[in-house]
């Protein structure tokens, strides 16, 4: 066996030496392993007498790893058996990065010490040594994977257009990797600068300005884009972990789902040159993720971690900005019902594993075609779970859509928080009697959720019968609700096969199969009854359907998705009275509060107080009465305002796709004059056509019954322009010294109506 104590300093050593030396001690290789994983492999490699049968066990993991002397192929460790029998699909993974982000290099770095087929598809070398085509890359690809080889797709793609037709070589036996190295533009252009010999001749000054193009225009890949995992890289020792990681995976191995070492998706890309070469004093806040903490106590604005994979990856923490840009909350598919589930019965109730992942994947399958775009996750803590691998091998047999069906390694109770996945439903193997204890998933739900839970869960019902499910919505006053996102919590019972515990089945399998199918029968109908209480869903990406919608639940009040964090405004004017600090002005109809966030100098926000009235896409002609009487106190507000400081001009209006719910109207200065506006899109989400005129609402619901929703996207990411005389500025500190100083009349459009307050009056522009 391996000891501890046989440890010696190979680091300081050259790799040539170390491989000579190693090669005649495999204890010497397995402790390599563990502190050099990638020379070890090749040291293995290199060997035809030692050969490491478990890779994934490299990096830390030196217990479960086993030696094959000989070719004499004798796993003695039972996981390391598991995992060797698992079939590992076909990788083609994409890399995102700037030139010089170092993509080659991983490639390389990953080929060198790999055993799994790796060809790298470059697309600067693909036509005989030149640079090529993407379609000539993508021809490339499939042949390859044809051929049973994985594939690096080593260009930029750093754009969701540029991926997605190599997404689309993705199958059911081949994943599609996104491995992100979204390293300091600083680093790539300093890199760049320096760099000779360039395969795709990208060197030099110029380059350098080609790179900063590009991250400015970058988009960071999601999920959603038909990922199965991707793998954020932030700094060298990012990019080192990966490297070892996708080292390690061997032919038959497969890389747990999800996304690693994760950014905040909505934040874009990090500076380029233009920070790069800027003076200290200067700062430059386009499209970055907000510098300096944000105020407020939202429950959106906690620091993230993502799940930590086995492969040893560091953990990684992101922040969520607590003032959301607007539009920006439908562009993932985080409002898609998704059910995180457990296995059910295999642990505790040890029932046999085999039986309980056939059953699994049946139900599955069963349900697939009902639940629409919903998902399925099943859920366990530990990359190594038996479970997890059985169940992923035999849904991958049956062709299930990896995609709405997936297995998932974190806690059910921080899959958000710490993953970074939305689930708005989680399963709890509960007890018969539906009480909080017992270890495991029961006692980590009822913990987490807090005495809400327990108290909802006995309103319903004070026991579960073997088979059954029983679906509690969860108080908001949850952590579980406010944290994670979770709106129900589905306890589900199965069937016990152990003897130490009740109603033990004494090894009756055929009646323990059927209480077992009845129980995910049951839980799977328990989510479609929470997923069918929601009219639509957004498709992923997709900007125009707005934030998730509500329908009317049984009991006649609206259920809904929209996250915790965004319901801030809907819960001041639903309770004004529970937030007199903040509240202006309250009557029946309406809510005044100045905005939290202030884009300008003055800047309010009318709260409509009708439930269900989430945003401008609810409004029909029954609300105009209401909209008027909006904009009326708008209007008596901005009087106030303006003879406090007659120098102000100010426009009343909605955002075409709010950020926040409950329909809000906006009444703000046009001075712009604020630290909180920050970002390009809070700019471009006031003075372009995506802030619709209060007047111009009006009208269009008396006309045509409705208003009309300008849900570009393209709108938020406009160059940034001056909203008086046009002018463009390549950053917002730009932008806003040329604000604080443009006298410039207003454009006529918004001379016109009664848009602004006080009317402008040009002898040009018609009344
Ligand atoms: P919209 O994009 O139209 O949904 O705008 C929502 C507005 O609500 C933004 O201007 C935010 O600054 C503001 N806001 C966010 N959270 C709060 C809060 N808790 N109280 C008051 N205003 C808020």
């Amino acid at each position: 066996m391996l000891k501890e104590k046989s440890i010696f300093p190979v680091t300081n050593q050259r790799p040539e030496r170390v491989l000579t030396f190693l090669i005649t001690s495999i204890e010497g290789i397995c402790l390599l392993a563990r502190y050099q994983p990638t020379i070890a492999l090749e040291a293995c490699k290199n060997t035809p007498r030692i050969s490491i049968i478990n890779k994934q066990c490299l990096g830390g993991k030196l217990k479960t790893m086993e030696m094959d002397i000989d070719g004499a192929s004798k796993p003695k460790d039972e996981k390391a058996c598991e995992q060797e029998k698992e079939k590992g699909k076909q990788i083609v993974a994409l890399l995102v990065g700037a030139p010089a982000s170092g993509k080659s290099t991983f490639c390389e770095n990953v080929m060198r010490a790999s055993s799994r087929p790796w060809v790298r598809i470059c697309q600067d070398t693909i036509n005989n040594g030149k640079a090529g085509s993407k379609p000539l890359c993508l021809k490339s690809a499939a042949a390859s994977l044809k051929e049973g080889k994985s594939v690096f797709i080593d260009r930029c793609n750093l754009g969701k257009d540029q991926r997605v037709d190599f997404v689309k070589l993705g199958g059911s036996e081949v994943e599609v990797h996104a491995v992100v190295l979204d390293l300091p533009a600083k680093l790539c252009i300093s890199r760049i600068a320096k760099r000779t010999g360039h395969e795709g001749n990208l060197q030099g000054g110029k380059a350098a300005a080609v790179v900063n193009r590009m991250l400015q225009n970058k988009e960071l890949p999601k999920l959603s884009e038909g990922f199965s995992r991707i793998t954020f890289c932030r700094n060298e020792t990012d990019v080192e972990t990966a490297v070892n990681t996708y080292a390690a995976v061997g032919p038959l191995d497969t890389l747990s789902h999800g996304c690693f070492g994760q950014k905040d998706p909505s934040a874009k890309t990090q500076l380029g040159i233009l920070k790069f070469l800027k003076r200290p004093h200067e700062t430059d806040t386009q499209d970055s993720v907000p510098s300096q903490p944000t105020e407020g106590n939202s429950q959106c604005g906690k620091t993230q971690e993502t799940v930590s994979s086995s492969s040893g990856m560091a953990n990684q923490k992101i922040k969520v900005s607590e003032d959301p840009v607007p539009g920006s909350i439908s562009q993932d598919d985080s409002d898609v019902p998704t059910l995180a589930f457990p296995s059910i019965s295999t642990a505790d109730f040890q029932f046999n594993l085999e039986k309980a992942s056939d059953i699994i994947v049946q139900k599955v399958e069963e349900f697939m075609d009902k639940l629409g775009n919903a998902k399925l996750v099943l859920v366990d803590l530990t990359e190594r779970s038996k479970i997890l691998s059985l169940v992923r091998a035999k849904a991958a047999e049956k062709n299930i859509d990896s995609k709405r069906f997936f297995t998932f390694v974190g806690d059910i109770c921080q899959l958000y928080t710490k993953g970074g996945l939305r689930c708005n439903v989680i399963a709890n193997a509960a007890n018969w009697r539906l009480k909080p204890g017992g270890g495991g998933v029961n006692a980590a739900i009822f913990n987490a959720a807090g005495a809400a839970l327990e108290a909802a869960t006995m309103d319903r019902a004070k026991s579960l019968h073997p088979g059954n499910a029983l679906v509690v919505p969860l108080p908001s006053t949850s952590p579980l609700y406010y944290k994670e996102g979770v709106t129900h919590v589905i306890h589900v019972l199965g069937p016990n096969m152990n003897p130490n515990r009740p109603n033990c089945l004494d090894n009756d399998y055929i009646k323990g199969c059927k209480v077992l199918e009845d129980a995910y029968s049951s839980l799977f109908k328990g989510f479609l009854s929470v997923a069918n209480t929601q009219v639509s869903f957004p498709s992923s990406g997709s900007i125009s359907s707005g934030p998730s919608k509500l329908k009317e639940d049984t009991s006649g009040t609206k259920t809904n998705s929209w996250a915790p964090c965004l319901q801030a405004l809907y819960n001041i004017a639903m309770q004004p009275e529970k937030h007199n600090k903040q509240v202006l002005e309250a009557s029946d109809d309406l809510v005044v509060i100045n905005d939290m966030y202030p884009k300008a100098k003055r800047h309010l926000l009318v709260l409509a107080r009708i439930k269900g009235l989430d945003c401008l896409a609810d409004v029909r002609k029954e609300h105009l009465h209401l909209l008027k009487t909006m904009h009326e106190v708008g209007l008596r507000w901005t009087n106030k305002f303006l003879g406090e400081d007659a120098s102000l001009v100010i426009r009343l209006g909605y955002h075409s796709i709010p950020s926040m719910r409950q329909l809000h109207l906006h009444v703000i200065s046009q001075d712009f004059d604020s630290k909180c506006l920050k970002h390009k899109k809070h700019w471009n989400s006031f003075t372009t056509a995506f802030f619709r005129d209060s007047v111009d609402v009006i009208e269009e619901v008396n006309n045509h019954g409705k208003a009309t929703i300008l849900d570009d996207n393209k709108l938020l990411s406009m160059e940034l322009r001056c909203h008086r005389c046009r002018s463009a500025h390549p950053n917002i500190p730009r932008l806003k010294s040329h604000i604080s100083n443009c006298q410039d009349p207003f454009p006529a459009e918004l001379q016109k109506k009664g848009r602004l307050v006080p009317v402008h009056t040009n002898s040009d522009i018609d009344p």
